[in-house]
């Protein structure tokens, strides 16, 4: 072929490459590679951990002066570590630091990461020095007790204190959230997450509230598409309870317990896709 032909030949290709009719090299090698490539495996799961509030919001406070703030950033810790031990997740925090994140910002957060699922951590406090016990919540269009009702408010005032538009003094966002949340079957795969939650604490020996896994209007937990809980680790207003969330041993037997759960649920929902 000589050097004119060679150019005609290649112009020509090059004007049918323009028209979307293949390239010079797909011609040469044949159909795409791609078509017989194998499956990757699997992205590792994204877990979302929250530890509660941070910076100029506490928290509840425990009688010996321990902050919720940094017990669930210590435990939130653990669990990191727990979760990125095996390999099969990946692990990523609303705050890693001291610092206030306001609750809408969370969610975003782990929405814009694609999350997997979210876990909110918090101790509570109350009135009542004996009580003592983990509970675990998932979102609810009406908190079902006044003292249910009265914790969400607890959690969701950390809104308030920067002002702007608060998301946890909107209803019609949590039971619009309900819906969204139905229709892709987030309620159920987190009231599954939230029993599977309580079953590891009681395996584990962790000392639970009676009726552990209960429902409020968390702020938190309005990811329409992200399985989510608020687990509540014990009481700070309870003399022991503030004392074994501070031990090291203690939040290390919570981290465990909790990645237990999380492997749970993701074995099960596999489970369920392949039924
Ligand atoms: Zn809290």
């Amino acid at each position: 072929m000589s050097a004119l032909h060679r150019r005609d030949l290649l112009a020509v290709l090059s004007g049918l490459t323009a028209f979307g009719l293949g390239t010079v090299d797909s011609w040469a090698k044949g159909p795409s590679p791609k078509s017989v490539k194998p499956t990757p495996p699997p992205r590792p799961k994204l877990v979302f951990l929250d530890p509660g509030h941070g910076g100029k919001d506490p928290g509840a406070q425990g009688v010996r002066g321990t902050k919720e703030k940094a017990v669930v950033m210590a435990i939130a810790r653990e669990l990191q570590r727990e979760l990125q031990a095996g390999g099969r997740y990946r692990v990523m925090l609303t705050r890693s630091s001291d610092s206030y994140v306001a609750l809408r910002e969370r969610v975003a957060r782990a929405q814009a990461a694609k999350a997997d699922l979210f876990l909110s951590l918090h101790a509570d406090s109350c009135d009542n020095p004996d009580v003592r016990g983990a509970s675990v919540y998932t979102l609810s269009e009406q908190a079902t007790d006044r003292e249910t009702a009265a914790l969400a408010a607890r959690e969701n005032r950390a809104d308030a204190v920067v002002g702007g538009m608060r998301l946890a003094d909107k209803p019609d966002i949590v039971a619009s959230t309900l819906v969204a949340m139905a229709q892709r079957g987030t309620v159920n795969d987190s009231r599954r997450l939230a029993e599977t939650i309580v079953q590891g604490f009681s395996r584990s020996g962790v000392r639970l509230l009676p009726r552990t896994h209960r429902q409020a209007g968390f702020a938190v937990l309005t990811s329409p598409d992200i399985p989510a809980a608020l687990i509540e680790f014990g009481y700070l207003s309870n003399p022991q309870d503030e004392k074994l969330l501070t031990v090291r041993q203690h939040q290390i037997a919570l981290a465990r317990a909790l990645r237990g759960s999380v492997d749970a649920h993701f074995a099960a929902g596999a489970a369920i896709r392949k039924a």
